[in-house]
């Protein structure tokens, strides 16, 4: 396309040029502006388009596009030989006007360029309305940020119109400036920080991963929240060094605890819409995976629903090659933006996160509910996961696992935290409590083994206030049957009984029910036979009689504690046999299949064989073409005729269009100084033609039929 240029601007070949309209971008710009003096006085003007999500949505991505086009041309138009135009970013251009171009004052020119941007669009055969905000700014310094800020509040004044940068402007913006001061102070002084939020699966109640996330370690102000520097860091372009930086600092965390047994963690990661558009991204990441031997599939990176919908077809772009690398993607904040599910359909996602706008009221406002329920069942379908965001009740917990929500992440897990303490939260093995599962309930259930009564009374009374099922034997024999009818937990028995000793006892309860914590309460240890017994396991934890209540009462806390990660870890397990089956039964069913199709193709090829066969008994030359006119078959006698290529193609062309024509034709045709007369054989399947055999009489020859 013919969208002009000017003279000493960047040369082409050093800047990305855009695809879609074929102007330089951002970079080349900011290029320009640098090599600005300050006592250089020029014109930029930012123009964005107000309604472009709104119209790709409502009139599909290829309007969208050319609306794009058409706006350039138009700016383009109204501009000056030797202005710069420039695409910003997605929907907002940028023209510097020529400085030494003084033709005709600013405001004509704007309002010619209003008026001509303001005319109606012809997109996909429909006139459509469409405003642009425009903002100006004249000087050198800070050039762009000012006629960023001026299209703002042209954008919040008139949609539609144009407005000139003032000074209040940026004294109302003035904290962002000083912002933008600290925060390139704040990444050279390194005091960013990386925290990590912890999800949950609803199905096995584990914790699954973390989500990392960026704070600031403000000197003064303390941690602070990235929705108050993000938006800066995205707008002086350093959130790229910061993005590449929380993108190391997360995966050498995840090494870190995959080294130390978690293995099955994944680390979720947000990006910046400017990292999205790197084409060096997805080879940074890979760097980085390579660097920390973090598999690629343990990496989640989250893209919000809006970035996404800033500019579609890069982002689609982006994203096929980042998930080419086998990463994980999803969509952050679903539910906020604009995205329609034939964009998803095409998107190479493999979670939805549905925003915590949407999760927060779901108990209470059944709007909310019916909004998430439909995400949940939408993505299903699409075959997509589900994280809910901002999950901070367990009223809220219970209704996404009936929704069949697989994951969910918020406060009532908690909230984001530092590494080390992110560290701790994983050694306790936090669960979902199981009741908000779907699970029922389980009682904690201690038993007690203990021949002498006042003993068993004395610690029921010492216990009565934990909150346990006590049960209660005389005997080891006692105590195994009750072990038989209850699911016990946490065991803990006497030594010197008279038919069976503790020890004893123990060793066949852990035969028995080997997921049980067992303990020894004795005052007349032997220590040999205790000590062998804790040695093979039979024996978690010793404890003396008489007892102090409080080494008594943690010691059986932890034995629940360790009872329950065990469990926790069990169905972990079987989670992952489930998954393995269900893997292996897709195995085999794919396995089948090739079956089939490989013995299929051996049918075919013998039926081919056959037939070649058949044609090659027959005394006259016979060639078939497919619908195309290739050659597909000749049999042994059309050989002798050794008829060139190119006299083949020439044969062809004497027969006509197969449609509404006679399936026989007959042409002569000479080859070698001979003549043949040639029948062709029409193959129509209903109306389709599905090829062509060609049948060569010697001249000599009468034909009888064919
Ligand atoms: P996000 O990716 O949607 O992250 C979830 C946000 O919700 C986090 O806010 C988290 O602290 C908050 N949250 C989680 N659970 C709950 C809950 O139960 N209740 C409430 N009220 N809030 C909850 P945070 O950490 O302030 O981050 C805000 C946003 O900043 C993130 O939203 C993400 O879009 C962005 N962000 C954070 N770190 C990075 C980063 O490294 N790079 C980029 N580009 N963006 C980041
Ligand atoms: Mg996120
Ligand atoms: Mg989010």
């Amino acid at each position: 396309m013919n969208i002009k240029e000017v003279g000493e601007m960047p040369d082409r070949r050093s800047f990305r040029v855009d695809d879609l309209t074929g102007l330089l971008g951002r970079e080349a710009l900011l290029g320009c502006i640098e090599k600005l003096s300050d006592e250089d006085t020029c014109c930029l003007l930012c123009i964005d388009i107000d309604q472009l999500a709104a119209l790709n949505e409502a009139m599909g991505l290829s309007a969208g596009d050319s609306l794009i086009v058409e706006v350039a041309r138009r700016i383009a138009r109204s501009a000056g030989p030797k202005d710069f135009l420039v695409r910003l970013d997605g929907d907002e251009f940028a023209l510097l006007l020529d400085p030494n171009n003084n033709a005709f004052p600013l405001e004509s020119m704007m309002a010619s360029m209003v008026n001509d941007l303001s005319a109606p669009y012809l997109l996909s055969g429909r006139e459509v309305f469409v405003s642009t905000s425009i903002g100006v700014a004249i000087g050198s310094h800070l050039l762009l940020q000012h006629a960023e800020l001026a299209m703002v509040h042209a954008k919040k004044a008139t949609r539609g119109g144009w407005l000139m940068y003032s000074s209040d402007m940026t004294r109302s913006h003035g904290d962002n400036f000083h912002l933008e001061t600290e925060l390139r102070q704040a990444v050279e002084a390194q005091q960013f920080q990386v925290y990590y939020q912890p999800k949950a699966s609803c199905r096995t109640g584990v914790v699954t991963g973390f989500e990392a996330l960026l704070r600031w370690n403000h000197p003064h102000r303390g941690i602070v929240p990235p929705s108050e520097f993000i938006p800066s860091l995205e707008k002086t372009g350093l959130i790229q060094r910061v993005g590449a930086w929380v993108l190391r600092t997360a995966c050498a965390q995840l090494m870190e605890w995959r080294l130390n047994g978690y293995s099955d963690l994944h680390m979720a990661i947000n990006l910046s819409l400017r990292q999205l558009a790197d084409p060096d991204f997805p080879e940074q990441v890979s760097v980085v995976l390579r660097e920390f031997e973090v598999p690629a599939n343990r990496v989640e990176l989250e893209i919000t629903e809006s970035m996404l919908m800033h500019d579609v077809q890069r982002a689609e772009m982006a994203l096929r090659r980042l998930k080419g690398l086998g990463l994980h993607l999803s969509i952050d904040d679903f539910g906020t933006g604009y995205s329609s599910l034939s964009y998803l359909k095409r998107l190479p996602i493999d979670t939805i996160k549905v925003d915590r706008s949407f999760v927060q009221d779901i108990t209470t406002d059944p709007n909310d509910a019916s909004i998430t329920r439909a995400i949940i069942s939408m993505a299903h379908s699409l075959k997509l996961q589900v994280v809910a965001e901002g999950v901070e009740t367990e009223a809220q917990i219970a209704t996404l696992v009936a929704e069949q929500c697989e994951t969910i992440q918020g406060y009532f897990i908690s909230k984001p935290i530092p590494a080390v303490i992110a560290t701790e939260f994983l050694a306790s093995s936090w669960t979902i409590p199981p009741q908000l599962l779907g699970r029922p309930v389980k009682e904690r259930t201690l038993l007690l083994v203990d021949d002498e009564e006042s003993i068993l009374m004395a610690l029921k009374r010492l216990l009565r206030r934990e909150g346990y099922r006590i049960l209660c034997g005389k005997s080891g024999a006692e105590g195994l049957d009750l072990l038989a009818k209850n699911d016990v937990d946490v065991v803990i028995s006497d030594q010197r009984m008279p038919s069976m000793t503790g020890e004893e006892f123990l060793r066949r309860a852990k035969e028995l029910y080997p997921n049980t914590v067992r303990m020894v309460l004795s005052g007349f240890a032997d220590m040999d036979s205790i000590t062998n017994a804790i040695n093979q396991g039979a024996i978690y934890k010793f404890i003396n009689k008489p007892w102090d209540e409080k080494v008594l009462k943690d010691g059986i806390r932890d034995a629940f504690l360790r009872k329950e990660r065990t469990d926790a870890h069990q169905r972990k397990v079987s989670a992952i046999a489930t998954d393995n089956e269900h893997l292996h039964k897709d195995n085999q069913s794919l396995t089948a299949m090739l079956g089939e199709q490989s013995h299929t193709a051996m049918i075919s090829q013998a039926a081919l064989n056959l037939s070649q066969e058949n044609l090659n008994m027959l005394p006259v030359p016979v060639m078939g073409l497919d619908p195309s006119g290739f050659v597909v078959l000749r049999n042994e006698a059309f050989f002798s005729l050794s008829i060139p290529p190119e006299a083949c193609t020439d044969l062809i062309d004497k027969f006509p269009q197969v449609q509404n024509c006679d399936p026989f034709q007959l042409v002569c045709f000479d080859s070698n100084g001979k003549r043949w007369n040639v029948i062709a054989r029409h193959l129509l399947l209903g109306k389709q033609h599905r090829g062509t055999v060609l049948a060569f009489i010697d001249d000599g020859m009468r034909v009888a039929s064919c």
